[in-house]
């Protein structure tokens, strides 16, 4: 087994505690520090499984301060595990930059496999999944709508992440921009009791979630790519690149 990473990412569960792997486990019981987003949310999920760690706060409002001292103390040879609330850190999610910076200074990171949203929610879909691009959250306000145009002629599956108050609202702007007949699928509360997919257009979408009383829960939403422009040879799509061969040796990937 390689020598444990200086700094080790650690997928934990979006939802359904069964849902952390063994080697996540074994990561944070090695650990000598538990980074997270919140200390309670991380120390209920430690105490699950049974496990007693030093924890400390990483979030998006004290990284900058805390990382040049975390720094100090990887190089020194301790081993840390980073977490967020749910899911993959770094993912929407705290991480980027202590990432960056251990790397810039030669210490050993290491990602753990493991859950995310928005893979479960691109293949409940049933869109493309060859190709896609992960969006993220849209930008509340200033370059919303420049973001918006810019994707109307993305032909990857498009992923989102959004939070129930908004999803009606980005559901309604979506379908103006790029329009209400584009296939698009929301899935809710993934791993969860309640969990849900709906897949329609964007526009009955967004007649369906607005004539429900209240949207509770955590929703990724995806979008099906825009249709090919006649002619248009696509950049992305495996199928059609199959199916518009050209013969070129450097498209074949035996090659
Ligand atoms: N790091 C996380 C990941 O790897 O997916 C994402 C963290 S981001 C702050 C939180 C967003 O992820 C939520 O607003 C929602 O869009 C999505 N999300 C997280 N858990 C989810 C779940 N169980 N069902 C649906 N969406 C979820």
């Amino acid at each position: 087994m390689p020598e444990a990473a200086a700094l080790t990412l650690v997928p934990t569960p979006i939802g359904n505690l069964e849902d952390i792997t063994l080697r996540a486990i074994r990561v944070l019981r090695e650990a000598d520090l538990v980074l997270c987003e919140d200390t309670r949310t991380s120390g209920r999920l430690l105490q699950h499984l049974e496990l007693k760690k030093p924890l400390q706060a990483y979030h998006l409002h004290n990284e900058h301060q805390v990382v040049p001292r975390l720094l100090e103390r990887l190089a020194k040879g301790e081993r840390m595990a980073l977490v967020s609330d749910a899911g993959t850190p770094g993912i929407s999610d705290p991480g980027f930059l202590l990432v960056r910076e251990c790397l810039a200074r030669g210490l050993a990171v290491e990602c753990l496999p493991g859950p995310t949203a928005l893979i479960p929610a691109l293949l409940k879909s049933g869109f493309g999944a060859e190709r896609f691009a992960f969006e993220g959250f849209l930008p509340v306000k200033k370059g919303r709508q420049t973001r918006l145009q810019e994707l109307a002629r993305e032909t990857r599956t498009l992923i989102f992440y959004e939070s129930p108050h908004r999803i009606v609202k980005t559901l309604t702007q979506l379908a103006e921009v790029f329009g209400p007949e584009r296939p698009a699928s929301v899935s809710r509360e993934l791993t969860k009791l309640f969990e849900e997919t709906l897949t329609a257009s964007l526009g009955e979408l967004a007649t369906t979630l607005a004539a429900r009383s209240a949207i509770k829960g955590e929703i990724v939403l995806v979008v099906e790519g825009a249709k090919q422009e006649k002619g248009e040879r696509s950049k992305y799509n495996f199928r059609d690149d199959e199916a518009s061969d050209d013969g070129d040796a450097d498209d074949d990937p035996a090659a």
